[in-house]
């Protein structure tokens, strides 16, 4: 039988604004437990929530790079719960009339193909507090700094078809709200956070199976094995002759395994209800139109850009754009050597296996975009070998300054010489009596293969400095005329 795997996922993400979404309490991140939350933002009797228009701005622009459509009136509504980390009792949101409609967004995928997928809209609430398990024993902590931080809601249609789809689309929104500024997205401080909802389906059935959702899975390598799993288990459940339990689960990366946390509330449960302290919020025309001007140049529209003005293939160009301050970095390293091709060759190869190694971001990099640049100025220039390119980059990894300064000092300069390169390729020739032998019996087709012993010899000698170019030259001549 062949399964479809089917998920819809909804993303949190904290918006970047100074205060709270109905207060005026700070939003930082690592102050001392508690001591961020005001009287509003615990709800006590007689205070009265004001909306942030900083939320709604960054909420409008987010609708804008979706395509969506921009709610003109919206409305806050209680969702009632009780739980130890929302003293309130209710969480304040969106349900009926969210700020954010219908849209669309078209996301990469790893082979090149591209796809589609519906948002079904997006709303804006407020974050609760935080319960802390780690540092207490018997009992837990409530930490309220968080409660009141505005998040917006990103919920998708189930559009997905498979755990690769759901990242690339995880990724390109995380790639949309931090091009916007409207979030930091960091996934390991909760700052991006995702539930991923899985069914499975036989291929060709047009009714969606009974999905279950896995709550809060914190990076993008986590939502793809948790997304595998589970639908593995709910395959395995139905290929037994058994049935799939709408629920909660949680991904438990240790054992990659999901587990169940609790059955599905009815939505009923929540008697939401508009909230009495807050009037609807009246977006107009001249607002949207002015954000829409503010807004900056984003990953889809830069990619493209890439490719007409850089002749970078549409994969090269997806690469370099999914995080602004890479494409910054490609682009200043492109301006001041002129070779787009090689800057992209290094960003997306060495530079990020670097980075990759040393678990940091690229505003970090050891090695600057001018840096890189003048190392990719002498391999144009045919100063180094691109093989001697790798090493001068490591060298400036460890701070030994600037391409040039290595070179210099390490004594790296390729050899165009022609009488020094005569040389090495004469010794080796005549080092070489055997393979010297079997070129001369070869059939001619197969001679210029057979270069390559000889050709690895030479660059063995010269320590990688002999101009391959020069080698090549010299080489084929000197052995065509032992012919
Ligand atoms: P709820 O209100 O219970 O959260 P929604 O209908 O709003 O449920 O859907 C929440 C998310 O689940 C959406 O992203 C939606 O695309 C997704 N979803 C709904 N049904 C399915 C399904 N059968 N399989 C996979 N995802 C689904
Ligand atoms: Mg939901």
């Amino acid at each position: 039988m062949e399964w479809e795997i089917v998920i819809g996922l909804e993303i949190h993400v904290q918006l970047s604004t100074q205060s709270k979404l109905f207060s005026g309490a700070s939003t930082r991140f690592g102050a001392a437990p508690n001591s961020q939350a005001c009287a509003v933002d615990l709800a006590m009797p007689g205070t009265l929530p004001v909306p942030n228009e900083e939320a709604f701005r960054y909420a409008v622009m987010f609708g804008l790079a979706m395509n969506a459509e921009i709610g003109k009136r919206s409305v806050f509504e209680r969702k009632n719960y009780f739980y130890p980390d929302l003293p309130k009792g209710y969480q304040t949101t969106q349900l009926e009339q969210p700020i954010v409609g219908a849209g669309e967004v078209e996301i990469h995928l790893e082979d090149g193909s591209s796809k589609k997928v519906r948002l079904h809209h997006a709303h804006l609430e407020e974050d609760a507090g935080k319960s802390l398990h780690e540092d207490f024993h018997g009992m837990s902590g409530i930490d309220l700094n968080r409660a009141g931080t505005p998040l917006i809601e990103i919920v998708s249609e189930p559009d997905m078809r498979s755990a690769a789809e759901a990242v690339a689309y995880l990724k390109k929104i995380h790639s949309i709200v931090t091009y916007l500024g409207i979030s930091d997205g960091d996934m390991s401080q909760g700052s991006l956070r995702c539930d991923a909802n899985v069914s499975v389906r036989l291929k060709g059935e047009e009714k969606l199976g009974t999905r279950t959702e896995l709550k809060n899975i914190n990076s993008f390598r986590f939502v793809e094995r948790a997304i595998k799993v589970e639908a593995e288990r709910q395959i395995d459940i139905l290929e037994d002759g058994g049935s799939i339990v709408q629920e909660t689960r949680l991904y438990d990366a240790d054992k990659n395994e999901t587990r169940s946390m609790r059955s599905k509330e009815v939505a009923n449960d929540y008697r939401y209800f508009p909230c009495p302290d807050l009037l609807p919020v009246v977006i107009t025309d001249t607002y949207i139109e002015q954000l829409r001007e503010l807004l900056p140049e984003l990953p889809d529209a830069k990619a493209e850009r890439f490719q007409s003005e850089y002749s970078l293939s549409a994969y090269d160009a997806d690469q370099l754009t999914q995080e602004r301050i890479i494409a910054d970095y490609f682009e200043e390293v492109c301006k001041s050597c002129g070779e787009p091709k090689l800057a992209a060759n290094w960003v997306t190869g060495e530079l990020a296996a670097l980075l990759n190694r040393q678990e940091i971001s690229i505003q970090e990099s050891p090695v600057s975009a001018q840096q890189l640049a003048g190392l990719i100025v002498r391999v144009k220039d045919n100063t180094i070998s691109s093989k001697i390119a790798k090493q001068v980059f490591e060298a400036m990894a460890e701070g030994e300054g600037s391409a040039d300064e290595v070179i210099e000092k390490r004594g790296l300069k390729q050899v165009s010489d022609t009488g020094a390169i005569e040389q090495m390729v004469e010794a080796v020739i005549a080092a070489s009596g055997a393979q010297v032998d079997n070129y001369r019996k070869a059939d001619e087709s197969k001679r210029p293969k057979m270069m390559g012993y000889f050709v690895g010899q030479i660059m063995k000698a010269s320590k990688g400095q002999a101009n391959p170019q020069m080698i090549n030259k010299i080489l084929k001549e000197k052995l065509d005329a032992l012919l």
